[in-house]
């Protein structure tokens, strides 16, 4: 099983409902291109009013990034990142946080990166095996705990009525 192509799987869904905050690599690169021929042309259109206002982009070595445009110049960069990245990312984070649940991993995660999305991490964490064997573990200790108590309990009601006739 693939954890990596369900995960992705799963955010191009979520994506069909709502493309605002994830982005497909095509798109992602498609951005990029357009911010870059903005300062090319004189009068921008309506797309281009709303990349400029959103984006900003970023060279990090001979790859351009795509960031969220800051309103101030020290501010450190939050990264835009494909759905086709998001899985490494979200991943790193998990591992850096010791298989961190939701408020974690956003705390981790939201220092560095613009659009990870909570479904993602939910998304994430239910296909994390280790997480899945804890979670387990924890329901099958429910489980075997609760009649221990009460054979227990029983056996010493039976015991207390051959003691006092
Ligand atoms: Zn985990």
């Amino acid at each position: 099983m693939d954890h990596e192509k369900i995960f992705r799987e799963g955010l191009f869904k979520i994506y069909e409902t709502n493309k605002r905050v994830l982005i497909p690599k095509e798109e992602y690169y498609k951005i990029i291109s357009d911010l870059l021929e903005v300062s090319k042309t004189s009068k921008k259109t309506p797309h281009q009013y709303y990349i400029l206002k959103k984006y900003e982009v970023l060279q990090c070595g001979d790859i351009n990034r795509l960031i969220r445009r800051s309103q101030h110049e020290e501010e450190t960069p939050l990264y835009f990142i494909s759905i086709e990245e998001t899985y490494e990312v979200v991943k790193r984070g998990h591992i850096a946080t010791g298989h961190g649940g939701q408020d974690k991993m956003v705390h981790e995660l939201s220092k560095k990166y613009a659009n990870i999305t909570i479904e993602a991490l939910t998304v994430f964490k239910n296909l994390c095996v280790e997480c899945q064997r804890k979670r387990k573990r924890a329901a099958t200790k429910g489980i075997v705990v609760k009649p221990i108590i009460s054979k227990d309990f029983n056996s010493r009601a039976q015991v207390d009525l051959i003691d006092n006739p």
